[in-house]
């Protein structure tokens, strides 16, 4: 039996990764399961599951998850010391599936303990690439990309050596908003951006594809984990989310990698690596699809891109701070504080200010510098919504 953990159990990801684990629960002895403010299926999950404890990071929602877990013999426990003190259990394969930069302490954790970490959080590797690969080296513990660009190109490099690539290529949906004429975008709400075409993700990585800020996070999260130079880099808008990614090598060969958009390929890929084993997903009907469009973004119509650029070759902390301001904006445009359009703007200023500031973009990428960057970037960031508003 392998023991596995799942953080962010209650998310999107949690729930696909948990409807494969319940297929066959004869193979796994669930540890924790964590979530956020879903008290209700929490409980239910980890009873169902027979989880040894389930965490919710909220601090003041410890009585209604005890309640909801009744006399099942599931452990409770709540509030950031219990979701790190989770992360530290004996576990084989550790699931990343919180949203934002809070995912980042407990997968570090996770590793330095020797489990697998199946990594969807991919804030983690904007935010703190570098110490989260040192952490896998340092423990010989092994990372899985879970996000569906970077499984792809993981599985396109099988038996490949990395300097053969010469380029690689992810591809983006478009989002929400990507046949609307630019003058429309001002005007977007949170609930037309919080609509994919293709995808059915949680809220904010839905947003987050309609700016193109999810690419953006992914094309740094490629640079980190694949460590191959930016340049090598490139995003290609693909309207049908067939092709996920592709890899170029030094003989001119492009290997793609094709599958329908539901993330149980790219998280079951990670459950049963190195095998591959039967996923209840859809089979492509090329023929029945007919036509795949591939086309360059237009990078004035998604400030994003540029934006991630510019942190690659910035470097240091400045992953960090870009993550937090984009988080804080995304918070503003969800509460209706600002514009679609001017996520970027404050993303852009927050990046600006803090360079001219001198605010450790230089530090060492620590846990600790990384906390103390976010937090400074989010004030940054309210600061400049203030002003805008
Ligand atoms: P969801 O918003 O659906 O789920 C987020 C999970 O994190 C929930 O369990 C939530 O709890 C929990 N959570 C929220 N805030 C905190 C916090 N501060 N501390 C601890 N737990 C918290 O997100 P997704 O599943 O869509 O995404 C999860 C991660 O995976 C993100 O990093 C995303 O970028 C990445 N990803 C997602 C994909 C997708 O298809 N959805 C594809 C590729 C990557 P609760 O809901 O109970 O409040």
């Amino acid at each position: 039996m392998r023991r596995v953990s799942i953080f962010g159990a209650t998310g999107s990801i949690g729930q696909s990764t948990i409807d494969l684990i319940a297929r066959a629960p004869q193979d796994y002895d669930v540890v924790a399961l964590t979530g956020g403010q879903n008290i209700a299926q929490l409980a239910a999950d980890a009873v169902r599951l027979g989880a040894q404890v389930a965490v919710t990071a909220d601090e003041n929602r410890l009585d209604d998850l005890r309640a909801a877990l009744g006399q099942s013999g599931v452990k409770a426990a709540a509030g950031r010391a219990a979701l790190l003190e989770a992360a530290a259990m004996p576990a084989d394969w550790v699931m990343s599936a919180i949203v934002g930069a809070a995912g980042l302490a407990p997968g570090l954790i996770a590793l330095q303990g020797g489990a697998t970490l199946a990594l969807a959080n991919k804030e983690s590797l904007v935010t703190a690439g570098p110490l989260l690969m040192a952490t896998a080296r340092a423990s010989g513990a092994r990372i899985l990309p879970v996000d569906s660009e970077h499984s792809a190109i993981f599985q396109a490099l099988v038996g490949e050596e990395i300097s053969a690539v010469e380029r690689i290529i992810i591809t983006a949906s478009g989002g929400a908003f990507r046949d609307w004429p630019m003058e429309k975008l001002a005007h977007a709400t949170p609930a037309e951006a919080a609509t994919h075409p293709n995808w059915d993700m949680g809220q904010r990585i839905t947003i987050d594809s309609a700016s193109m800020f999810n690419k953006a996070l992914e094309v740094i999260e490629t640079k980190e984990y694949f460590d191959i130079r930016a340049e090598q880099i490139e995003v290609l808008v693909h309207p049908q989310s067939m092709v996920h990614a592709l890899v170029g090598f030094n003989d001119g060969a492009l290997m793609a990698h094709l599958g329908a958009p539901d993330m149980r390929h790219a998280i079951g890929y990670a459950l049963h690596y190195p095998q591959r084993r039967d996923l209840p997903v859809e089979r492509l009907d090329l023929a029945a699809l007919g036509t795949l469009e591939f086309r360059a973004p237009d990078e004035a119509r998604y400030p994003a891109l540029r934006l991630a650029r510019e942190v690659m070759a910035a470097g240091g902390l400045s992953g960090a701070v870009f993550n937090a301001a984009k988080e804080r904006a995304l918070d503003g445009f969800i509460a209706g504080r600002i514009g679609f359009l001017q996520m970027a703007d404050v993303v852009e200023a927050a990046l600006a200010q803090m360079s001219s500031d001198g605010c450790h973009i230089d530090a060492e990428i620590t846990l600790d510098n990384v906390h103390k960057t976010d937090q400074i970037a989010r004030e940054t960031a309210d600061k400049i919504m203030a002003r805008m508003g």
